[in-house]
């Protein structure tokens, strides 16, 4: 699902208390400060008042911005334990902000996974990121994403939506369907995707045939195959996640 910073505003199913956030830094930096003064902001997120500046320089009780200098150390996390330790009331709410996700280590992510998955009361995590594929599945699967539509963010999927379709090798179908689920894959995003691909799966035909590798060929051959019968016709609205699944299976199962 993809909401938007007033869906999440709104306060709509996005109360999960675990989520990554994906888009530009700066964005996001933004967005999840106005998301704070919403949610700790007595008058309703004025920016004038003690509690919305101190948001904003940073500096609020109920909130903990982790910003690692290179990438995230255990260290980073004791703060996080022992204040986890504390025992809080919905009414009382303590967000964890770790603003560079794709650096936590894998120690570090599964240090925390079991917070994650079921924080005590009150407790919330916010996961900021560019590439939501360089943190671990098993952080991934216990969060809720939230995708910021931003031209950079399209740019994102596209890319590991492209890096995905240039393998020889099968990709998990799995993460796949969830990438492509909780993307925001345009019509015409799918179709500069299909063209950038079909420009590269014509090399890599021309490539093999050229060198003679006729398992390359028919690897491309069928690449093309699927690309140009996805072409041919109009992508209609709303049907780009689908058809990005069908060019998949084309692409991997047949
Ligand atoms: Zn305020």
């Amino acid at each position: 699902m993809d909401y938007t910073l007033s869906d999440i505003l709104k306060n709509t199913p996005i109360s999960a208390p675990s989520q990554i956030w994906v888009g530009d830094s700066l964005i996001l930096a933004e967005q999840v400060t106005l998301f704070l003064q919403e949610k700790l902001c007595s008058y309703n997120t004025c920016s004038v008042c003690i509690s919305c500046s101190y948001i904003r320089q940073r500096n609020h009780q109920s909130i903990l911005w982790i910003r690692p200098e290179k990438g995230y150390v255990l260290e980073d996390l004791h703060l996080v334990f022992s204040l986890l330790s504390f025992v809080r009331d919905t009414t009382d709410p303590f967000y964890f902000i770790f603003e560079k996700a794709e650096t936590l280590t894998p120690a570090c992510t599964n240090a925390l996974l079991k917070s994650i998955e079921e924080p005590p009361t009150g407790y919330h995590f916010i996961f900021c990121t560019y590439h939501l594929s360089s943190l671990l599945t098993t952080l991934q699967s216990r969060c809720h994403v939230v995708r910021h539509k931003t031209q950079e963010n399209d740019n994102t999927i596209n890319r590991e939506l492209f890096d995905l379709f240039t393998q020889k090798e099968m990709p998990s179908l799995s993460y796949f369907c969830k990438m492509v689920e909780s993307s925001a894959l345009s019509e015409h995003s799918l179709k500069l995707l299909c063209i950038d691909l079909l420009n590269f799966w014509t090399k890599q035909y021309l490539a093999a045939h050229h060198n003679n590798v006729p398992q390359d060929c028919a690897h491309a051959q069928q690449a093309i195959k699927a690309l140009s019968a996805l072409l041919e016709n109009p992508i209609m609205p709303g049907s780009a996640p689908l058809l990005a699944k069908n060019l998949f299976l084309d692409f991997f199962l047949k």
